[in-house]
């Protein structure tokens, strides 16, 4: 690691990844790489995951390819030394921002989408002209074997490097002073990340987890609700880190909208042969302690790792549902009287990765996007905010620091390096010593 470390810093030395040809050529090489690659790709997620080929395809590969398209279109007007204001009493200046790439930087990758997670932020280190080293998850090994078969045939170890293995490999990498770190996973190992990181005063961003709440008050249309969510909750077995964890449901609804929720999930899922599995027998074991069959409405069979949707309701803050993030395809249902309550419990918690509402209430809309703090969210839908490059993705508090996705991820993997640029055929001395009173009084009428 350290090897590859010092040689990354010589190449990077060498200029060659700053220049718009050199980004633009590399991101049409992972472009045909991944669609070289496209079937293998698909088979090791079904190996690893079970995902279906629609499910993986709009998820993980096709994502990927819109991506650099769009990265493409924009790269070279990012780039750009942006020319900006200079105050008036900046007599004879320019002022100027110029993006450089921070350098040598990392990313940690989890498992739940194990490849689109890693190439996506790939896909801004490369633009923002950095050399990269890659930890994907352990726990998925058939995808990170072919991560690592891609990178290797599509680019020099000097410049973007996979690096396979568990904590201690992690750790070992975490020793390394890199300029940037990248880190997708749980809120735990983000905070040893961020300490880690700490140590030596290098940035990080960190896309972490949690219970991101879904609000559905009695105006929402019970149908459409229905659909979103159940789409958005059991997409990849619940695996999504802005999955809506839980329903609050207004009281007046619950018994209305619980029914087209059932006849929903039957509709989506005649048989069950197409859902993702969860991951582990471990994770398998851990979400089978959060079902509490008294309050289960729907579903619960469990196979290996599969588990049939499950929903349940009547579920209060004191069920072990309720503890932690979910992560897995266990729907629960809360009720609420008044929106006032709602938000009251809100503010108790942390701050969600993602908060969904469904309402045709403006007011009640508004008052819960103007009232609660969270990463990112939508009205009326689930999931589809990270659809759009234009939007910056990203926690807040305990779910996450910083923001990538599109210019943001451009962004998040540069460094806005700026300054002036001051004409030298006139040099007023107003600002020099020796200061006399003249100088002073003359600086008030400017300063202020
Ligand atoms: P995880 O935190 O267990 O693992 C993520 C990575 O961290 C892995 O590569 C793993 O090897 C490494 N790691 C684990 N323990 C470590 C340690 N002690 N020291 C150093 N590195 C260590 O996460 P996961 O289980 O793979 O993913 C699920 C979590 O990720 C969920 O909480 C989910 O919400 C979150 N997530 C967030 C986003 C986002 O964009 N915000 C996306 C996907 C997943």
């Amino acid at each position: 690691m350290e090897a590859t470390f010092t040689s990354q810093r010589k190449f990077y030395l060498t200029q060659e990844t700053k220049t718009l040809v050199f980004r633009y050529q590399q991101l049409d090489k992972l472009k045909s790489a991944v669609k070289q690659n496209q079937d293998d790709i698909l088979k090791a997620l079904y190996k690893d995951l079970h995902k279906s080929t629609f499910e993986a395809y709009v998820t993980e590969i096709g994502y990927i390819l819109k991506s650099i398209t769009f990265f493409q279109k924009h790269l070279k007007s990012w780039m750009k030394i942006k020319k900006v204001k200079t105050p008036s009493f900046q007599l004879f200046t320019t002022s100027h921002i110029q993006p450089e790439p921070k350098g040598q930087v990392l990313i940690i990758g989890p498992f739940n989408y194990p490849f689109q997670l890693v190439i996506e932020p790939l896909i801004g280190a490369i633009a923002a002209g950095n050399t990269v080293m890659i930890k994907p998850s352990e726990f998925t090994p058939n995808v990170s074997n072919i991560i690592e078969k891609i990178i290797k045939e599509t680019f020099d170890e000097n410049y973007i490097k996979v690096i396979q293995g568990g904590i201690e490999v992690n750790q070992a990498l975490l020793e390394l002073p890199f300029n940037h770190i990248f880190f997708t996973g749980s809120t735990n190992v983000g905070q040893i990340i961020y300490e880690k990181a700490a140590k030596k005063l290098i940035p990080v961003t960190l896309e972490l987890g949690g219970k991101s709440p879904t609000i559905v008050d009695e105006t929402a249309h019970l149908k459409v609700t229905a659909r979103r969510i159940i789409y958005g909750k059991f997409l990849n077995a619940g695996q999504t880190c802005i999955a809506p964890d839980y329903i609050y449901v207004q009281t007046s609804i619950q018994k209305a909208f619980e029914n087209v929720l059932l006849e929903t999930l039957s509709e989506f899922y005649p048989d069950y042969e197409s859902m993702t599995h969860v991951v582990s027998d471990q994770h398998v074991e851990r979400l089978k302690k959060l079902i509490d069959k008294k309050k289960v409405i729907h579903g619960g069979n469990i196979t290996d790792r599969h588990i049939e949707p499950i929903i349940m309701s009547n579920v209060t803050w004191e069920d072990n549902v309720m503890q932690n993030e979910i992560f897995g395809p266990i729907l629960p249902i809360l009720t609420f009287e008044t929106l006032e309550e709602v938000i009251q419990i809100l503010h108790e918690k942390d701050q969600p990765l993602a908060l969904y509402m469904f309402s045709t209430n403006k007011k009640n809309i508004k008052r819960i996007f103007s009232e609660i703090s969270f990463g990112n969210g939508a009205i009326n839908d689930t999931i589809m905010q990270v659809v759009n490059p234009h939007i910056p993705f990203g926690g807040i508090g305990s779910s996450g620091i910083g923001q990538y996705h599109g210019k943001a991820s451009f962004e998040v993997f540069s460094h806005m390096k700026s300054y002036v640029n001051h004409s030298v055929k006139i040099d007023p001395p107003i600002a020099y010593p020796p200061y006399t009173k003249k100088k002073e009084k003359l600086i008030k009428k400017i300063l202020k």
